[in-house]
């Protein structure tokens, strides 16, 4: 009952739990005619991260970036099933997850255990807080959709707020104090996308307030951007410096209230000192811990319990000590960054693992058929040993999958003023470059990596319109 297509039972059913950048493209190259295929998901779209900063400003329209799970499925020639619901549970012992449907609108099928053969666990990662107080109550976070529209309107309440009659000069400033938190690619893009819209619209749009108008990028450690080259994390700072960015390295964040951040900053003669920073948008961008699912994963599989980033894997994805799951990205311990290229790269590779592993049990049942066959002396005996012999070559071929291995393509990173950096693999050494012609290689890479033509051709035409009319300031 409720179910949209009903299962084989000739057919193993594969479970995949989530819809991002491992799940996706496991589904891209997956024949789904070999399996059943249940997608479980609580977001029944695919997100485009690389540009979630540009959609803060209104720079990009948040559904140019996305792309609905059942436009991607409807093109897989096997049918698949995806079910919006979050996986609470799973149990390894007994093969079924527990789902619960935590959208607005639920039946009374909630919770609900879904039994599977193979499980692919791609549920990504949640905000690190690192338990500071205060971060989750005030601050804005920066990965879905729904934290980059609350971010847009938060910057437009705040600039016009403070350009309202008879407010303070200090509340002023506060109010046109934009602070993010954590100089990892997420914070330093974030930074670059909001004093770009500061000076190419709200500056013209709403003058008054604009002399007040300030970003803070603040960084536990000596330098931003840690993972890039020391040359293209000076050629940043510089930048960000140049375009009025105040960066705070060597400064960690202690404890955030409604209207101020507290940071202890280190200094060059070993002494730290407190400091209170009155704000008026936090944004929080200190990285990746994991989810509770995963957690709860880990706590379970004995073979787990020294692992504390996510479920660790062998070199096939397959989670250590859990019968039939593999897990990809963010939610997997594999020895690689979490980053969507590593994701996309993990989600191939097990399609291309249960591709081959369907191909070989239907070769192995072939052959198994044959030589039956010949045990009873029915048929061309000759013609059935030459069979066999040429699907056991086919068999040792497919049989033969290499481990996963990723290949780094690169890092890429906008840094604003229509500058970019990026440390990408060039004939067989390193590039490290940084600026204009970087950002126009920044802008067709990433169009090039969008999901569909149809997200392709809305990203270029707000980047047009934007660039026309300038990015709607409107508050929604
Ligand atoms: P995600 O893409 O996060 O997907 C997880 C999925 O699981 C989601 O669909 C979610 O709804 C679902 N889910 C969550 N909980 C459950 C549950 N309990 N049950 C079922 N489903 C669940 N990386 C790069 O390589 N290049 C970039 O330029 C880049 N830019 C980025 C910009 C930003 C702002 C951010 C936040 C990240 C960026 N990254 C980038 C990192 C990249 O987005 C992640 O590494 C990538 O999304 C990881 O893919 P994933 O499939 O593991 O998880
Ligand atoms: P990150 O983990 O890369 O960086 C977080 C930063 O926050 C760290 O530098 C850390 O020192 C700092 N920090 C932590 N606690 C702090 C505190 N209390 N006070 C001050 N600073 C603090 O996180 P991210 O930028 O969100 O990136 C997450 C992953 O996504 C990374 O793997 C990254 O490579 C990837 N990503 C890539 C891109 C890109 O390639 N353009 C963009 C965004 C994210």
């Amino acid at each position: 009952p409720g179910e949209q297509s009903v299962p084989d039972p000739s057919k193993k059913t594969l479970v995949i739990l989530g819809t991002g950048w491992g799940s996706v493209a496991l589904l891209k190259n997956l024949n789904t005619e070999n399996y059943n295929v249940v997608v479980v998901s609580p977001r029944n779209y695919f997100l485009f991260t690389p540009l979630l900063p540009s959609c803060t400003t209104g720079l990009i329209e948040h559904r140019s970036i996305m792309e609905p799970v059942r436009a991607i499925l409807r093109h897989k020639k096997g049918a698949a099933n995806y079910y919006e619901a979050e996986a609470t549970h799973v149990d390894t012992e007994r093969k079924v997850i527990t789902v619960v449907d935590n959208s607005e609108i639920k039946g009374p099928a909630t919770p609900n255990e879904i039994p599977y053969d193979m499980l692919v666990v791609g549920v990504g990662a949640e905000n690190a807080t690192f338990g500071i107080p205060g971060v989750r109550e005030h601050s804005c976070f920066l990965k879905e959709i729904g934290d980059a529209q609350r971010i847009r309107k938060k910057i437009m309440d705040c600039v016009e707020t403070a350009a309202l009659r008879g407010q303070s000069e200090e509340e002023m400033n506060r109010l046109m104090h934009m602070v993010v938190v954590g100089g990892g690619p997420t914070g330093v893009e974030f930074a670059g996308e909001l004093q770009d819209f500061f000076e190419e619209d709200i500056k013209k749009l709403v003058p008054g307030i604009s002399p007040r108008f300030k970003v803070t990028l603040i960084e536990a450690l000596p330098n931003v951007l840690p993972s890039f080259s020391k040359q293209l994390i000076d050629y940043t700072e510089n930048t960000l410096r140049e375009e009025k960015i105040d960066i705070m390295t060597k400064t960690m964040v202690k404890n955030v209230t409604e209207n101020t951040v507290e940071a202890e900053i280190s200094k060059p003669d070993g002494t730290k000192e407190r400091v209170q920073i009155p704000y008026g948008l936090l944004v929080w961008a200190t990285g990746n811990a994991v989810r509770p699912i995963v957690k709860d994963m880990m706590s379970r599989i004995p073979a787990q319990k020294d692992s504390r980033r996510g479920l660790a894997v062998n070199e096939y994805l397959v989670v250590q000590g859990a019968r039939d799951v593999w897990a990809v990205g963010d939610c997997a311990v594999a020895g690689y960054a979490p980053t969507a290229q590593v994701a996309s790269q993990e989600g191939s590779f097990l399609a291309r693992l249960f591709n081959n592993m369907a191909k070989t049990e239907s070769l192995e049942g072939r052959i198994h058929d044959l030589s039956s066959k010949m045990n009873l002396k029915a048929g061309n005996a000759a013609d059935d040993a030459r069979e066999i012999e040429l699907l056991e070559k086919q068999l040792r071929r497919i049989k033969d999958v290499k481990p996963f291995r990723y290949s780094h393509q690169g890092s890429l990173a906008y840094i604003g003023s229509e500058k970019a950096v990026a440390d990408v693999s060039w004939w067989n050494g390193n590039l490290a470059t940084g600026g204009s012609l970087t950002y126009l290689f920044w802008r067709s890479a990433y169009l090039s990596m969008c999901f569909s033509t149809r997200n392709r051709v809305l990203v270029i035409l707000d980047w047009l319109k934007s660039k026309a009319f300038g990015r709607d300031i409107s508050r929604e």
